[in-house]
């Protein structure tokens, strides 16, 4: 069996970056991925736009061109996907990675397909596989969503919208212009500061006008077949008609796959453990990139501030060679 330098989990935009800082220093990795490339973002919403501008979205400094101000996922896609195959990026797709174990300085890492050995490996794995669920009675029924795609499938029906942060947002604007009846069901207070500043004031401002039904300080109860159940702000008990629920409660990291491969989880947010200048985690040579850092916390890192992972992860993996 070859040994690599590096085996890279995850081709996502930041696996992608680790593979071509690993390249650039003549260093031999692949990565595995169980997807497509940047299989995230191929299942985002077909019509989201980033919250960055491109030039904050590009890699290795390969020019990043949109005609837009803020690019969309399609142009992500072409971007992210004509780097790999321009740049012949090793990467083998629709193969997932179950287990890695360390012996003697070895990495052995277990996938669907074969088994691998390496002297390094970076965990890029990303946040969006698993869905935070909200645990209610009536989550799992096939109306309930916890991806949205895009609105057409729910013209004319009756939508709740769980949450209030960009994914909620855009999910709420898109389904109510293609005629959707949307009733926004918000723990906080108010809408998410963080939603994107040029879409803020068109929520709230539908909210406002009485377009979109939000409900604050407000907590969904049950799913029925055809109603839901929620608390509202003054504690009271309502029932009321429902079509589908789009349950937009944020995404978790894989924390049984982090633990498994040895990490230390910390603190509420459960954040894996890493040596904030090199990426390294408390097993020596196993190394974390990308959005998987922040634990619970997924709005720490985006790809704009976490493209520095892969020149810090290599340059350590030099020094100690
Ligand atoms: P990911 O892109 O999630 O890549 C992880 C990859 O690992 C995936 O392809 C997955 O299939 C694969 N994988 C997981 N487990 C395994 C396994 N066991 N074996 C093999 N492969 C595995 N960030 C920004 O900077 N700007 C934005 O505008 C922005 N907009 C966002 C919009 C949405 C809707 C979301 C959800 C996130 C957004 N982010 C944005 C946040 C973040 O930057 C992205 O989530 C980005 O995709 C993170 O890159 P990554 O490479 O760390 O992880």
């Amino acid at each position: 069996m070859d040994i690599l330098d590096i085996l890279i989990i995850g081709g996502g935009p930041i696996g992608l970056n680790c593979a071509l800082e690993a390249g650039k220093n003549n260093l031999s990795y692949l990565i595995i991925e169980k997807g497509t490339i940047v299989n995230s973002l191929y299942n985002y919403p077909l019509y989201m736009r980033f919250f960055s501008t491109a030039e904050k979205l590009e890699i290795d400094g390969i020019p990043f061109i949109s005609t837009a101000p803020k690019p969309g996922r399609q142009e992500a896609l072409e971007y992210y996907q004509g780097i790999a195959r321009q740049r012949n990026i090793n990467i083998n797709l629709y193969e997932k990675v179950e287990k890695i174990s360390k012996e003697n300085e070895m990495f052995t890492i277990e996938t669907t397909k074969r088994t691998y050995a390496a002297r390094n490996v970076i965990i890029s794995t990303g946040f969006y596989d698993i869905p935070n669920l909200m645990n209610i009675p009536g989550e799992h029924l096939p109306k309930v969503k916890h991806y949205y795609i895009e609105p057409y499938p729910y013209a004319r029906q009756k939508i709740v919208v769980v949450g209030s942060s960009n994914s909620a947002v855009d999910a709420a604007l898109e389904t109510y212009r293609k005629g959707a009846e949307v009733t926004m069901i918000i723990r906080h207070d108010e809408i998410s500061p963080s939603v994107k500043y040029w879409v803020k004031p068109d929520i709230e401002n539908r909210i406002a006008e009485g377009s979109i039904t939000a409900h604050f300080r407000s907590e969904l109860l049950e799913i029925k077949e055809h109603a839901v159940v929620f608390k509202d702000k003054n504690g009271d008990i309502n029932e009321i008609e429902n079509d589908f629920v789009l349950a937009m409660t944020g995404y978790l990291p894989n924390f049984d796959f982090l633990k498994n491969s040895g990490i230390e989880l910390q603190g509420e947010c459960l954040n894996p453990f890493y040596h904030p200048e090199t990426m390294e985690t408390n097993v020596p040579d196993l190394y974390l990139a990308g959005v998987v850092c922040g634990g619970k916390d997924t709005h720490l890192w985006f790809i704009e501030n976490s493209r520095i992972h892969a020149e810090m992860i290599v340059r350590n993996i030099l020094a100690k060679t």
